[in-house]
């Protein structure tokens, strides 16, 4: 089974959040969106931070 990883300072950010052993890139997106809000105030995800988490995505 593929655990997906992303880490908040791949995108640019001096942040240490990770996300380790999600199951699926959706999940991940889902957590990460979920921490930009309350960590970053982002209260939606623009096109191209989404697009850099994406990519940011490791699986
Ligand atoms: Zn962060």
């Amino acid at each position: 089974m593929t655990a997906y990883e992303f880490k908040c300072k791949d995108i640019g950010m001096k942040c240490g959040f990770e996300v380790k052993g999600a199951s699926s890139r959706d999940e991940v997106t889902q957590l990460a969106a979920v921490h930009a809000k309350l960590t970053h105030g982002m209260q939606s995800i623009p096109p191209d931070v989404a697009q850099k988490v994406s990519s940011s995505i490791r699986g």
